[in-house]
């Protein structure tokens, strides 16, 4: 029997996998942990274990169709790069759209943005990743200078002091939670802190929950700046030596915060708990604080993650072990799509759209005199473009924005009056599927070829375990045949994804030779990699250079960042409550996420029979006290309104939600219940900075139907 070492394409986690393929015919494989894999050791969670279920060819999408006739490939490829440029050249570059996914492999990205930003011109080629971690990297760039997350999974075991923010890890990133757990185990020094509205499952392991008011975190985090520094346990060497903007910082958390009691009023916390919080932080030097989508989709989401760095770099924990702000953002290639630019604002290999030495240097590598020197339109803007007409073409690639995005119900509307739709995926009958034009077979899985960077920037290998099914193509083939018939063919002749790896890492290290580009911050190490070497390649954590080609574990060690000056920059932070606050319409604050067992739409996971056992409907979340005062009873059906749209869903009561809010997971569509989409009655609320959706705090009603 065959194994194969791959990774799981579920969450940021990164998991190794082994699987032996026991029957290629029926597809039967049994998937293990990779015990070698340095995220996971062996270990797997639900999602990952069923992966073996969800490889059945069971509504998988075969051939390509043009209006719902089937099609050979060559017309498929013809049609949309006709379309493509009859719309460029009617109504310029800005007509045309990708819509794009943290489920891409990082060489799928590369070329996908490499088309829009390199030879169409322009930059609206935005992702689903904008509903995840976009705020992340806000926060990430102003203080670093570039795009970096600083920890490692080795720093949970070594920390003191673990906060958790906005993350139910336990559900959301479970091996790394299970590390978290076995490290208290293990040290009954480790101290856990959930900071969360919701008492969730990681609260199991948590000395202390703080069930702050929704969006409230960037007070707390004031809170403990103004703690350190009144307290004396600022590290002001570290500061003068690595750090800019230190004063200005502290004055505005200071005034911001006020009193411990302040703060604890303004976070809707006990006194003492925002006291033992702040006592701890000030005392333990390993403080790793991991921080989430409960940060990240928030209309101040990049200040909440400058305020956590912001306490960090005042202490200056970052850069050692066991210490330093740390980012779980969600999907498989958590980093892959941020290296190569797959954000509507960044360019490629960390370089910055508004920089004209980065174009000019983009452009002299792709051989492109069209690069983007503008950002594009971020994924709400995205789909208003193109609900208002001026966006008259889109592709989306391996996502399913009917579902998941906010005011779901106008991106349907938008997607349904759009000139034209294409929609690539490896999967039939998606609710966005049913609205194109065009549909394109994408391989699935099991049956990709090439790399993702987890959310430590650990790059695997995703490795074939089956030819592709059907008529299906990987994704970097169908955009590259798309290239070269829009007529870049000398761009985008791919024979492999190793092909595209290699140029992606030749990029980065691309004229990266002084002290003002990312110099130590490439792939240099990578770009002579040959096709064995790439097959062959082992995990390993960005950068990977000449000079250190085992990777990097942990940056900042020398506490010399990716600014000009090459200093840290803290910045001043005012903290902001969501924008639409309940009101008497609407006196709920409606919260979304994820459910241990399901993944995104559900269109893999909910083949795994095992999988769907554990919540089998659209549910909401609600507390005892609120259900008994509205006539709700548990296990009756409840309609969630907002002002944006409805849902459907079974009531369930939970202690541990806060009186005022509701939860509903984010998986269910039209598809699996007819109404029971939330996108549909989320906000569409953005944080300025980052374009990320307000997803956690959208006001809303319910009552029994
Ligand atoms: Fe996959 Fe994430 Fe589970 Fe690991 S923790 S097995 S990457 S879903």
């Amino acid at each position: 029997m065959n194994t194969i070492k791959t990774t799981c394409p579920y969450c940021g986690v990164g998991c190794g996998i082994e699987a032996t393929i026991e029957d290629h015919a029926t597809h039967r494989v049994c998937i293990k942990g990779d015990s070698k894999h340095p995220a996971n050791f062996g270990r797997l969670c639900s999602k990952g274990a069923t992966l073996g279920d969800t490889v059945s060819l069971e509504n998988r999408l075969f051939y390509p169709s043009i209006q719902g006739k089937q099609v050979d490939w060559a017309s498929a490829l013809d049609h949309v790069a006709e379309r493509f440029n009859n719309i460029i050249a009617q109504h310029g570059p800005e007509a045309v759209a990708f819509y794009v996914s943290g489920q891409l492999l990082t060489e799928d990205y590369y070329v996908a943005n490499k088309l829009m930003k390199g030879f169409i011109g322009t930059a609206n080629i935005d992702t689903n990743s904008r509903l995840c971690m976009s705020s992340a990297v806000v926060g990430y760039k102003r203080a670093f200078g570039a795009d970096t997350v600083p920890c490692n999974y080795e720093d949970l075991e070594l920390a003191e002091l673990i906060l958790l923010v906005g993350s139910n890890a336990a559900w959301c990133h479970p091996i790394a939670f299970q590390r978290i757990r076995k490290a208290k185990e293990t040290n009954p020094h480790l101290k856990i802190v959930v900071i969360d509205p919701r008492s969730t499952a990681s609260c199991d392991i948590a000395d202390l929950h703080l069930p702050v008011k929704p969006g409230m975190d960037a007070l707390l985090f004031n809170g403990i700046l103004a703690y350190l520094a009144q307290n004396g346990r600022i590290d002001q060497t570290y500061i003068d030596t690595h750090t800019e903007g230190f004063e200005a910082a502290l004055q505005e958390a200071v005034k911001t915060a006020g009193s411990i009691e302040q703060v604890a009023a303004g976070c809707g916390l006990p006194s003492e708990a925002v006291a033992t919080l702040f006592d701890w932080f000030a005392g333990t030097e390993k403080t790793v604080t991991v921080y989430s989508q409960g940060i990240n989709q928030s209309s101040s989401g990049s200040d909440k993650c400058n305020a956590i760095i912001n306490c960090h770099l005042a202490s200056g924990r970052i850069g050692k072990p066991g210490m330093g702000p740390f980012s779980f953002t969600g999907q498989p290639n958590a980093m892959g799509g941020r290296e190569v630019g797959g954000l509507a604002n960044t360019l490629a290999a960390h370089m910055d759209l508004e920089n004209p030495e980065h174009v000019d240097r983009v452009g002299r590598f792709w051989g492109s005199d069209k690069v983007a020197d503008k950002q594009g339109l971020k994924a709400v803007a995205m789909f208003d473009a193109i609900a208002a007409g001026q966006i008259k073409a889109v592709w989306i690639m391996a996502t399913n924005p009917v579902v998941s995005m906010p005011d779901a119900d106008k991106v349907k509307r938008a997607l349904q009056q759009c000139e034209l739709v294409v929609v690539s995926d490896c999967i039939a009958n998606t609710d966005t599927a049913k609205l194109a034009h065009v549909l394109l077979p994408a391989t699935g899985w099991s049956e990709k070829d090439g790399t993702v960077t987890n959310l430590e920037r650990r790059i695997s290998r995703q490795r074939p375990l089956f030819p592709a099914s059907g008529e299906a193509k990987h994704d970097w083939w169908i955009i590259s045949q798309v290239a070269q018939r829009m007529g870049f063919s000398d761009a985008f002749n791919y024979q492999s994804s190793a092909d595209i790896f290699r140029e992606h890492a030749a990029l980065s290290a691309f004229e990266n030779d002084d002290e003002h580009q990312l110099r130590d911050f490439n792939l240099s190490a990578f770009v002579h990699l040959d096709g064995q070497g790439y097959d062959a390649l082992q995990p390993v954590q960005w950068p990977v250079t000449n000079e250190q080609t085992a990777g990097i574990a942990r940056m900042f060690t020398d506490g010399q960042y990716y600014t000009s000056n090459r200093k840290a920059r803290f910045i001043p932070i005012t903290p902001r409550p969501p924008v639409n606050a309940p009101d008497s319409d609407y006196p709920f604050t409606l919260n979304t996420g994820r459910l241990r067992d399901q993944w995104h739409t559900m269109t893999r996971t909910s083949l795994a029979a095992k999988l769907n056992a554990h919540r089998p409907e659209p549910f909401v979340e609600i507390n005892p006290a609120d259900a008994e005062r509205l006539g709700l009873s548990a296990r009756s059906l409840a309609q969630i309104e907002s002002r944006w749209g409805s849902m459907l869903a079974r009531v369930d009561l939970n202690p541990g939600q806060q009186i005022g809010s509701l939860f509903v997971p984010m998986h269910w569509t039209e598809q699996l219940s007819s109404h029971g989409r939330m996108g549909a009655v989320v906000n569409p609320v953005v944080d300025p900075y980052s374009g990320q959706p307000e997803s956690k705090q959208t006001p809303a009603k319910i009552y029994a139907c």
